[in-house]
């Protein structure tokens, strides 16, 4: 079609307007009073190409044609539509489709930097206070708030510490965080203020700073400002956008977006909730409402969604401008609530607190922050649009932040009505639960959850009777009857019991044979299905048995030894149980095979002034240390009556020969040869014998 040649007019008008900023923007630096410093500076490459006009149509059906323009994503100014003229921001690329459309518009004012507009502010009888604080200088009160109250407010930098990546221009975010004992983590409830998604609004920036001061020089002399730090986290970030606000003030002071080349995405119709339905924003990267190439692509989306998982806001007020009012729920073209009515009552409330006499309407669209909060964390959310201009003189922003500020007091005071803890009901370990509404309907999938490192949790609920149910893998759910009234501050802590389902049966291996008397090896092993410490009883087979030894890790092979002292077959089994005392089932048996040794007397024979005699091991096993002894009882034995030995080792199958001491004497004589090892086998043989002084004659029959 003609988008090529829409890009090339684009090239060609970008061209024009990068010398008209290389030469403003010169002359600005030179004239400019405010410090410049590297963060400030600006030297991208395209911020030549794309400039913004404040432009206004007059046509007829005015109302007709701002709902067009704006369904096709234009800018068309909340407030600025007439039967007869509308108001727009658009970029240059969008002037060109408007004028390709056949529409006139009228230039009122074009995009510029915001400290020239702001120098020539200063000038004149009566100049008004200082002007709007730049980057830096926002940057450096946070700072200043922090080296002043050390105790309760801390600057954090959200890039690091979620690694995410910093923004296009290499920025990193940031918030402040205000509470007692603040370099804590502390089980609070949890409050965010975000300031500027959108760059040009630089009132909002005032109004983070102002909530700053705050609660910082109030605490400890303001008593309600005292309890809010005391029992809130409070997180202010000033500006969500530090690439477009540099911008702003650098090159043209109606940016919008943040700086993702070639012209920007809206950042808040970035987040993930409604990104991909019928009310996102625009699909055109020329857009000023382009909501990215995809859903949560920005890195200051992604900032803020670790930020926000991490921290589980309890409530969130994101403020922008302009219009004076309070912006709830969700865009009803598209996505309802069930709980809209109280989400709508509750945002006339915020509208009064905050001096915009009960103000308010739904979001412009979906892909918005506090949306997204309402949507995943179950937040108490709202966008508030703050002062009726952009960038009004900063003195009326000042009035502004002073106006909106009980607003942000009247949400941290709202009570919530229901909140608590889930945790382990043994260990006390936090929980992260998810927590069902029984008969709600949720048709765009809500799901409540306690956060994980309290196992707090936050439930906005309208006046009622709810049935509530706590789930949690490997526990049992649990329903509790809980009633809601309209300033209900219920505490229900929920204590979860484990399904404490046992260890498997363990597995046991090891000698399938073995010696009596000595020790052997095995191992046993279990898993549990919680992954706890087990203990193990084992039965031996022999009428011993360990009882219940532990703790050991799951799934750990043990070393166990056991010695048998007769022998036999024996059937060894186990039983394992957790540190939660659930006991599993008995192992198969596992056989071992005990060998003893078995001794036979063997013959005895005569000879020359000695007998020899045999020791036979007929049993399965080696026998060691085998006591015998050889004694001649009867005729006249003048040496060698009794002999006695100790035989180290004889083999399983084995013999050994012994043989007597020194034998001297005459006549019949009855040799006794004995035997016995320490496992008890013994053996004994007689046999009759006739001694000639120094010759034995033995009789070969005869023993037993
Ligand atoms: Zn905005």
């Amino acid at each position: 079609m003609k988008k090529n040649m829409e890009k090339k007019i684009k090239f060609v008008l970008g061209l024009a307007i990068c010398i008209l900023f290389v030469t403003t923007a010169f002359s600005v630096s030179t004239g400019e009073s405010y410090g410049t410093t590297n963060d400030e500076t600006e030297s991208d490459t395209n911020a030549f190409s794309y400039t913004s006009s404040h432009i206004r149509i007059d046509i007829p059906n005015a109302q007709t044609v701002a709902s067009k323009l704006k369904f096709d994503g234009f800018d068309v100014l909340r407030g600025t539509v007439t039967t007869t003229s509308l108001e727009l921001i658009v970029t240059s690329g969008e002037l060109i489709q408007l004028e390709e459309q056949g529409y006139k518009p009228v230039t009122l004012e074009k995009g510029r930097p915001l400290r020239e507009i702001q120098a020539e502010r200063g000038k004149g009888p009566l100049p008004p206070p200082p002007g709007y604080p730049d980057l830096t200088q926002i940057y450096a009160e946070m700072n200043a708030a922090e080296t002043t109250y050390p105790s309760i407010c801390k600057v954090v930098d959200l890039t690091t510490t979620y690694g995410v990546s910093p923004t296009f221009e290499g920025r990193n975010l940031y918030a402040v965080k205000i509470s007692d004992n603040v370099d804590q983590d502390e089980d609070e409830p949890t409050f965010l203020m975000v300031s500027c998604h959108h760059a040009r609004e630089t009132v909002t920036p005032v109004i983070a700073l102002y909530a700053i001061e705050q609660l910082t020089t109030e605490y400890g002399s303001d008593p309600q400002i005292t309890t809010l730090v005391d029992e809130y986290e409070i997180w202010i970030s000033p500006v969500w956008n530090p690439d477009g606000y540099v911008h702003v003030f650098n090159v043209n002071n109606m940016w919008r977006k943040n700086k993702r080349p070639p012209d920007g995405v809206d950042l808040n119709r970035n987040y993930p909730f409604g990104w991909n339905g019928g009310c996102s924003g625009s699909t055109d990267p020329y857009s000023e409402t382009y909501k990215g190439p995809s859903s949560a692509s920005e890195p200051e989306t992604q900032t803020m969604i670790a930020f926000s998982n991490d921290r589980h806001f309890t409530k969130v007020v994101d403020y922008h401008s302009s219009g004076r009012e309070v912006l709830w729920g969700y865009d009803s073209y598209c996505h309802s609530h069930p709980f809209d009515s109280f989400l709508q009552s509750e945002a006339v409330q915020l509208s009064i607190a905050s001096g915009y006499g009960g103000s308010i309407r739904g979001p412009s669209a979906e892909g918005e922050n506090y949306e997204w909060q309402l949507w995943t964390n179950g937040s108490y959310g709202n966008l508030i649009e703050t002062h009726t201009q952009f960038q009004p003189s900063y003195s009326s922003a000042q009035a502004e932040a002073a106006l909106v500020w009980p607003g942000a007091l009247w949400m941290l005071e709202r009570s919530i009505p229901l909140s608590g803890h889930v945790t382990d009901s043994i260990t006390g370990q936090p929980l992260e639960a998810t927590i069902n509404l029984i008969g709600v309907t949720f048709p765009n999938g809500e799901v409540f959850k306690s956060e994980s490192s309290f196992g707090r949790y936050h439930l906005f609920l309208p006046a009622g009777d709810y049935t509530i149910n706590f789930s949690a893998p490997d526990y049992t759910n649990q329903s509790h009857q809980v009633t809601i009234t309209p300033d209900s501050a219920e505490i229900l802590d929920i204590l979860l019991v484990r399904d404490n389902n046992p260890p498997d049966a363990p597995d046991i291996d090891g000698p399938t044979k073995g010696d009596v008397g000595k020790e052997y090896e095995f191992t046993i092993m279990t898993t549990d299905p919680l992954n706890e410490d087990v203990y193990y009883w084992i039965e031996w087979g022999d009428g011993t048995i360990e009882e219940w030894i532990g703790p050991y890790a799951s799934g750990d092979n043990i070393t166990i030894s056991h010695t048998w002292t007769e022998k036999g077959t024996y059937s060894i089994r186990g039983k394992a149980k957790n540190a939660l005392n659930a006991e599993g089932a008995w192992s198969g048996p596992f056989n071992i095979t005990i060998f003893a040794p078995e001794l036979d007397a063997g013959f005895i024979t005569g000879g020359l002034l000695k007998v020899n005699a045999v020791i036979k091991n007929i049993g399965g096993a080696e026998a060691t240390d085998v006591d015998w002894s050889i004694t001649l009882e009867g005729g006249i034995i003048l040496l060698g009556r009794e002999t006695t030995g100790t035989t180290p080792s004889i083999p399983d199958g084995g013999e050994a020969i012994v043989s007597s001491s020194l034998i001297l004497g005459f006549g019949i004589t009855k040799i006794t040869f004995t035997m016995e090892e320490p496992h008890g086998s013994s053996d004994i043989r007689e046999q009759g014998a006739k001694v000639f002084l120094i010759f034995i004659k033995v009789d070969p029959s005869g023993g037993i």
